[in-house]
């Protein structure tokens, strides 16, 4: 079955893996409903760029961490293109610290916006996937969804509860045709990824050089950075009729991360 015509939210889509889904998913004829912070006209650029691949996309600025604008963005986008077929949930930040220097606002912030926030984008959209017989959910969690690393106890949280929300969702729509699988990525330079570089190579008196290969490529076995592009072509293969029996699954690409 074609995708052409569909229509995906993908939260947190201004930046990195989110926009690099929402391009991949454009480039397939999937409509698009952009969301994410960040500089109005910027945004309004990324939307010239997804309709020159001759889909329709939207923006919608819900904050991730308020349940009732995530509401009102999937009914907006109910509006805007009828219903719902495919939802990301990949909004995503991260801080880093020792547990007892760890801000409160930092962990409710973290565990809102990486995990809670899927909650809520999931119980609205799936009425409307349930009544049209289709649906695809992908959770994009990461790597620290299935081990822990030290410094990031509210992101390492909420990835684990992220999966755990996902193998639920799965069981519980499984005979509607909407599946709901997650996506782990290891390290992708992103903006997330590399604003935490300049830091990690001050505190550890080491070259930006070192911190990519001996921190964060550390437990990648192939030493190398996970592309944007192979997240994105993962995410159209989960949305795809060959992934239509893989629901409550999650799907590692993280160079060998977690097989070791
Ligand atoms: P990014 O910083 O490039 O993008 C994050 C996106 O989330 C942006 O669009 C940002 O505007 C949006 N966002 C942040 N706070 C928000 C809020 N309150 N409301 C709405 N949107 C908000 O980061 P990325 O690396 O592309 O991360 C995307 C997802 O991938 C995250 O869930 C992250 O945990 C996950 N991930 C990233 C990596 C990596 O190495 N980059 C690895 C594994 C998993």
């Amino acid at each position: 079955m074609s995708l052409k015509g569909k229509t995906a939210i993908i939260t947190g889509s201004t930046s990195g893996i989110g926009l690099g889904i929402a391009k991949g998913f454009a480039n397939k004829g999937i409509n698009i409903v952009l969301n994410g912070l960040g500089d109005k006209n910027d945004i309004k650029k990324l939307c010239a760029e997804i309709e020159n691949m001759e889909v329709k996309c939207i923006y919608h600025n819900a904050d991730m961490t308020k349940p009732d604008e995530i509401t009102a963005m999937i009914e907006v986008a109910v509006e805007a293109f009828g219903s719902i077929d495919i939802l990301v949930n990949n909004a995503g930040i991260q801080h880093v610290s020792p547990i007892e220097d760890f801000p409160p606002e930092k962990w409710n912030e973290i565990i809102a916006i990486n995990m809670s926030s899927a909650f809520h984008t999931t119980r609205a959209a799936i009425p409307y996937m349930k009544k049209q017989g289709w649906g695809r959910i992908i959770n994009i969690a990461s790597a620290h969804g299935l081990v822990a690393s030290p410094f990031k106890s509210a992101y390492v949280t909420a990835k684990h509860g992220l999966l755990g929300f996902n193998k639920t969702v799965a069981l519980e729509v499984a005979q509607d045709n909407i599946t709901s699988n997650a996506i782990c990525p290891g390290y992708v330079l992103t903006p997330l990824v590399e604003k935490q570089i300049p830091d990690t190579a001050k505190a550890r008196g080491i070259s930006e050089e070192e911190v990519k290969r001996d921190v964060l490529l550390a437990a990648q076995w192939t030493k190398k950075f996970v592309s944007i592009e192979e997240i994105a072509g993962t995410a159209l293969f989960l949305c795809s009729d060959y992934a239509q029996n893989i629901t409550g699954a999650h799907i590692s690409i993280d160079g060998g991360w977690t097989a070791a």
